[in-house]
């Protein structure tokens, strides 16, 4: 059978909240929707079906879905036909709560069983509620439609990874995602092929605990590093990146990969939470700062330029001012490029989640504080780019006239005019400016 013409096909309208997990998640559920008739749209309004991909990991981001639900209301009553669902880890952590908290919607489906979407979807056209939230045994990649063969964009995003076997006190994610899984080293390969066929030239490699990777391949399991080693490999790739990294899983071969590695960016995302070793205890991080800063010693011995960048959760349930401290003390230390920073949110269902808090006025004051001295190495890290070369991989116009828009390989936005380059281009770029939240350069010959 021929395919649906434009005409014909259904609108798929989908918002996606939280990480690029859920970004690479979004963008696999669409194109299984292809296969249902259905292509995308950028407004709700037109939309046959409204997706919401939800984060669950702090209360915020939970309560946003539900009132981005009542704002659907208006849409449903002018089309009864509207089929409204929620995804991701909201729909995996509350399920059924969800449809009798707000009865407009048709379908909730959890992380791991998207690829039954069509099927679910089918059921609502008969007018019947669809529920999955299971872990199924089957792979939800491989049971996937193969991508879609349309020009990407030149950066990309690709699960490895997914799960947590970590259960830090605060985290919800053991039990939204599940145990760790990795995906096999040669259906990764296959994928990071595809996607460079189609114009991608860097690759984030994406998991929740990335760099405890451990694909299936020939009888064996392959690290990260052995997967990023086999990335370096294919042609026209150009760069390799992986988020998001646990201090325990940061091995010898990884570490020496960031010194050898030419297709490695010089960029890491190392989150630490806490500066006080008895926060990172009660946190059950299994690791203390003293080990946390001999590590970045390491990385650093390996690849001097590193940029690095962290997550910090300030107001845990007993933290002091000394234990916050502890964590500036930290920062102060370590020097990064970058970080997020988050007040501690209690989940319900954590070991956390019974503890005594932090006053809350108390806990804004210093997630204020923390972001100012981020924010100052920041800044000083962007400036001193200035008078440097990089490598800038161009993905967009810039607003002005001939200019253009790409990431250094430390991931600073930078801006070059008369680039006289086309989208996906590396060129040579030599900073002169350090604005806001760019860099602009001039194209030099070396
Ligand atoms: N696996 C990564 C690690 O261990 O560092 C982090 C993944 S988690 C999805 C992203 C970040 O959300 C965490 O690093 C933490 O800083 C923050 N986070 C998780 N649970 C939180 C909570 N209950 N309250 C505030 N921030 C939280
Ligand atoms: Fe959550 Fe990361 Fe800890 Fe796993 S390692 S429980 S994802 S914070």
């Amino acid at each position: 059978m021929a395919d649906n013409t434009t005409a014909d096909k259904k609108k798929l309208f989908i918002k996606t909240y939280g990480c690029q997990m859920n970004v690479y998640d979004s963008e696999r559920m669409a194109e299984a929707m292809g296969g249902a008739g259905y292509e995308t749209t950028d407004t709700p309004d037109d939309a046959d079906m409204i997706l919401l991909n939800t984060c669950h990991i702090r209360e915020k981001a939970a309560e946003k879905v539900y009132s981005e639900l009542g704002r659907f209301k208006g849409l449903k009553a002018d089309n009864p036909d509207l089929k409204i669902g929620v995804a991701g880890c909201v729909a995996q952590a509350e399920g059924k709560e969800i449809m009798r908290r707000q009865p407009l919607v048709d379908l909730v489906v959890g992380p791991q069983a998207y690829h039954r979407l069509p099927e679910m979807e089918a059921k609502t056209q008969q007018g019947v509620k669809a529920l999955d939230t299971d872990f199924p045994e089957e792979d939800k990649f491989e049971k996937l439609k193969g991508r879609s063969k349309a020009k990407r964009a030149p950066t990309a995003f690709l699960t490895v990874q997914e799960g947590c076997d970590k259960f830090c006190a605060f985290c919800v994610v053991p039990y939204t995602r599940g145990a760790e899984v990795s995906r096999p080293v040669d259906r990764v390969l296959t994928e990071a092929r595809d996607l460079v066929e189609r114009g991608v030239r860097e690759i984030t490699l994406l998991g929740q605990n990335v760099n405890a990777y451990h694909g299936a391949h020939n009888g064996g399991d392959m690290t990260l590093a052995g997967l990023i080693w086999e990335l370096n490999k294919v042609d026209g790739l150009e760069r390799i990146r992986f988020t998001t990294s646990h201090p325990n899983d940061m091995m010898d071969d990884l570490i020496e990969a960031h010194g050898s590695c030419d297709k490695l960016m010089p960029y890491l995302h190392l989150p630490v939470q806490s500066g006080s070793n008895k926060i990172l205890k009660r946190m059950n991080r299994n690791h203390d700062r003293e080990s946390y800063i001999k590590l970045i010693e390491r990385i650093r011995a390996a690849r001097p330029d590193i940029l690095l960048s962290g997550d910090f959760i300030v107001g845990f349930p007993e933290e002091t001012e000394q234990d916050f401290q502890d964590t500036m003390d930290l920062i102060e230390e370590v020097k990064y490029g970058q970080a997020f920073s988050f007040k501690y949110s209690t989940r319900p269902g954590t070991p956390a989640a019974e503890r005594p808090l932090v006053y809350d006025a108390e806990a804004s004051e210093r997630l204020y504080r923390l972001q100012a001295l981020i924010a100052q190495q920041q800044r000083a890290i962007q400036d001193s780019m200035v008078g440097r070369n990089v490598n800038v991989l161009f993905e967009k116009p810039g607003r002005l006239e001939g200019q253009m828009v790409g990431k250094s390989e430390y991931l600073h936005a930078v801006h070059v005019a008369d680039a006289n380059a086309k989208i996906g281009e590396i060129k040579r770029v030599r900073i002169v400016e350090s604005e806001r939240n760019s860099l602009g350069g001039v194209l030099v010959s070396d």
